[in-house]
């Protein structure tokens, strides 16, 4: 059940970036569950660019306090090991699934041997790639049950989201962010 919370975003995050180089720049996304500073928390983290952050916060108020503690985030995000320089907030409702009862999350072999070959010809050590491997199948599998309990694709980047509109939240926030 960690793991589905932990890497819930990872496969998208992948499928954007290209699978290794942006691997260490994600993980303060897909770790945030864990790692985030205790101010920082209800905030939803969404990707990583130039080293920025961009967080999704519930409510403009919230935005607002999370403005005047940014430095203190930041640097407690640095001394977690995450080379962020700096966040920005946008304001977006909770994603949260139309039912109510749990996703039914079940990697099969075939989510392990699809991550596999999906890091095929990767120089990566050993235990990052058997570390990445889990983390892709377990979003392949999150992606399925994800569909079957009613999330769209983005029309954009193709990545499952539950909410409305055509396009997932990153996108929203790459198209609104200039
Ligand atoms: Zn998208």
């Amino acid at each position: 059940m960690l793991e589905e919370g932990l890497w819930k975003t990872l496969g998208d995050l992948l499928k954007r970036y290209g699978v290794v180089d942006k691997f260490r720049e994600q993980l303060v996304v897909v770790e945030w569950d864990m790692e985030a500073p205790p101010a920082a928390r209800k905030a939803r983290p969404l990707y990583v660019k130039d080293k920025i952050l961009y967080l999704g916060v519930p409510s403009h108020a919230l935005a607002q306090e999370l403005h005047l503690q940014k430095e203190k985030i930041v640097k407690e995000l640095r001394r977690r090991g995450y080379d962020i320089q700096d966040l920005r907030f946008s304001v977006m409702p909770p994603e949260t699934p139309p039912v109510s009862v749990p996703l039914k999350i079940a990697i099969t072999p075939d989510d392990e041997t699809w991550a596999r070959k999906a890091l095929e010809g990767q120089e990566l050590p050993p235990r990052l790639r058997d570390r990445m491997v889990a983390l892709l199948a377990a979003a392949r599998a999150r992606e399925r049950a994800m569909l079957a309990a009613g999330a769209c694709k983005c029309r954009a980047c193709g990545a499952t989201y539950f909410g409305d509109g055509d396009i997932c939240p990153i996108c929203y926030v790459e198209k609104t962010d200039t």
